[in-house]
């Protein structure tokens, strides 16, 4: 089964930093969002520590197209796939496809989650614990609204969507929390 791992959990607040997400599967080394964090190091230290170097990332997932979200993706090997939205990436090929359940393995699939941008993709994994949703559509385990959303309607729409198969989050912008215990956008 994939393993989940989270490299790290970002924050919102007087600074911003993404949660960092790595998702091993079968023969793929994934990197969910390698956004913006204090310092590369806090990206790098937690993989070495997994057993895994940057050489070794075959994917990157873009969970949107925002900064905070995407700014290191460049750690990794210029033959990385790089998935979003629309496309694959990889050097000067852009190989356009619909990311509604695409399969990156058997265990790691995307669904279009949009609300918050337009662009939005959640990546779910099946693991030994359950389903993990990897995705931007709760900003942490604290706070319910989506203060940038540009269609609250569809966030809410999006994560009914995704709590009807998850049974562990991991957001845009914190630590994992049980689907369980997702707060809820009235
Ligand atoms: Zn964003
Ligand atoms: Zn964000």
């Amino acid at each position: 089964m994939a393993q989940v791992d989270v490299l790290f959990a970002g924050y919102v607040g007087d600074r911003v930093a993404g949660t960092v997400t790595l998702v091993r599967s079968g023969d793929r080394v994934i990197v969910v969002d390698p956004g913006m964090v204090p310092e590369r190091a806090a990206i790098l230290q937690p993989m070495f520590d997994l057993g895994v170097q940057p050489r070794d990332v075959t994917d990157v997932v873009l969970s949107h197209h925002h900064p905070d979200h995407t700014v290191n993706i460049a750690l990794f090997p210029e033959d990385a796939r790089v998935h979003d939205h629309w496309a694959v990436y990889t050097r000067d090929v852009w190989d356009s496809r619909p990311a509604e359940g695409v399969a990156l393995t058997p265990e790691v699939r995307l669904l279009e989650t949009p609300g918050h941008t337009p662009q939005d993709i959640s990546t779910v994994v099946e693991t030994d614990d359950g389903v993990v949703v990897l995705t931007h559509l709760w900003w942490n385990g604290d706070i319910a609204p989506d203060p940038k959303a540009v269609d609250g309607d569809a966030v809410r729409r999006n994560r009914g969507r995704v709590l009807e198969i998850a049974s562990l989050i991991v957001p845009g912008h914190g630590a994992a929390f049980a689907a369980a215990d997702a707060p809820v956008w009235t």
